[in-house]
């Protein structure tokens, strides 16, 4: 089990639900831009939200901007101790800042001492990109893996908030290898009770990203390694914290409204399975009532192995020679035809939201 940290009102680590991260890719000076980015975030689940402050002008916007924002804010630092001041001063609820990049003892005694008051914890965020010469070193020579390194360099940096008595740490330590990442959490998972922010960092484009993410976050979660979560995308911010929380849906750790499989199509498919699957994923994100009502939904191309998996969902769809088999809590209700297949799921779905028992056709 890990510490915990308080965040505002959320929690990090000691078996609390994992809150999904991302972080926003607009100016933070700019307040209405960040303030528009972090409500379309916190839409599609994101519980935190990181944004750099870069410059002066960042800080100067921070208090109109957390003022207004409808989730805890994280204050991204480098180099700068004076900026991590200014962002403490401006309430924001967590830092993110590598000790050993903002300078001497005595500006981290500053950051410590200030964030320990304020009650802010800190993330340390080691990449495999930031490690310093001598931890390189012992990587390229061959006497650490990049994971242990990270590991390692992580565990140093802590030690310089200990020394000023504090502990709100979270850490992480991200590398565009997925293997050497989870070699690196394993490590501190084995070594540290502080709470670990998981993640692959530039994990690529929306594709690459989700299976690099998926693969390194799925493995470590499974084992119970990871505390908070971001999926690094190249691509819309609002695609980091749907994937951050469907990924938590699938492993089973925390519920986002309904889950919708579907099968591959073969030889045997009738019906234009994929276009109704998709619609029915775009209605029941967009469906005000059903978002967030967590539930199974199958959309199955036939009915030799479709009524089988369809039972196992809430309500599903199985297809015949052009139209549909509506199915509710493992029994057939009507056939349906395409065009109406969608509108006939969804209102099941409602039924089935609002108590009411399923009518079945004979
Ligand atoms: S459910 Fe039917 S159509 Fe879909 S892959 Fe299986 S056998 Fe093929």
């Amino acid at each position: 089990m890990t510490r915990q940290v308080k965040v505002k009102n959320i929690l990090i680590g000691g078996g609390a639900q994992i809150p999904v991260q991302s972080m926003l890719n607009v100016p933070t000076s700019d307040v209405s831009a960040s303030l528009r980015q972090i409500r379309k975030l916190e839409k599609a689940g994101c519980d935190l939200v990181r944004l750099t402050v870069n410059d002066e002008a960042a800080a100067k916007a921070l208090p109109d901007i957390i003022a207004k924002s409808p989730v805890p804010l994280i204050a991204d630092i480098h180099f700068d101790y004076r900026l991590a001041i200014a962002a403490i001063n401006a309430g924001i609820a967590k830092l993110r800042i590598n000790p050993g990049n903002i300078g001497d003892s005595k500006r981290v005694k500053a950051v410590a001492e200030a964030a320990g008051k304020a009650g802010v914890p800190i993330r340390i965020g080691v990449n495999s990109g930031s490690l310093r010469e001598d931890v390189k070193n012992k990587v390229l020579s061959g006497k650490l893996s990049l994971g242990e390194a990270m590991g390692r360099h992580a565990l140093g940096e802590a030690k310089l908030l200990e020394r000023f008595g504090f502990r709100d740490i979270v850490i992480s330590v991200k590398a565009t290898n997925v293997p050497e990442t989870v070699r690196a959490y394993e490590f501190l998972h084995e070594n540290c009770d502080y709470p670990l922010h998981i993640g692959i960092t530039e994990a690529g484009t929306v594709e690459d990203a989700l299976l690099k993410s998926g693969a390194g976050l799925g493995h470590l979660l499974l084992k119970g390694i990871g505390d908070t979560l971001r999926i690094s995308i190249t691509g819309p911010v609002e695609k980091e914290a749907e994937a951050g929380r469907k990924l938590l849906q699938f492993l089973g750790l925390r519920p986002y409204g309904p889950e919708v499989v579907s099968c591959p199509t073969c030889g045997r498919t009738q019906v234009a399975l994929e276009k109704v699957a998709e619609s029915v994923g775009r209605a029941l994100r967009s469906n005000r009532e059903l978002k967030d009502f967590d539930c199974k939904v199958a959309v199955m191309g036939c009915v030799v192995n479709g009524p089988g998996e369809a039972s196992a969902a809430d309500v599903g769809l199985a297809g015949g020679k052009g139209y549909f088999l509506l199915f509710s809590k493992g029994k057939a209700l009507r056939r349906v035809s395409p065009e109406e297949a969608v509108e006939a799921l969804v209102n099941e779905l409602l039924a089935l939201k609002k108590g009411k028992k399923a009518k079945i056709n004979k």
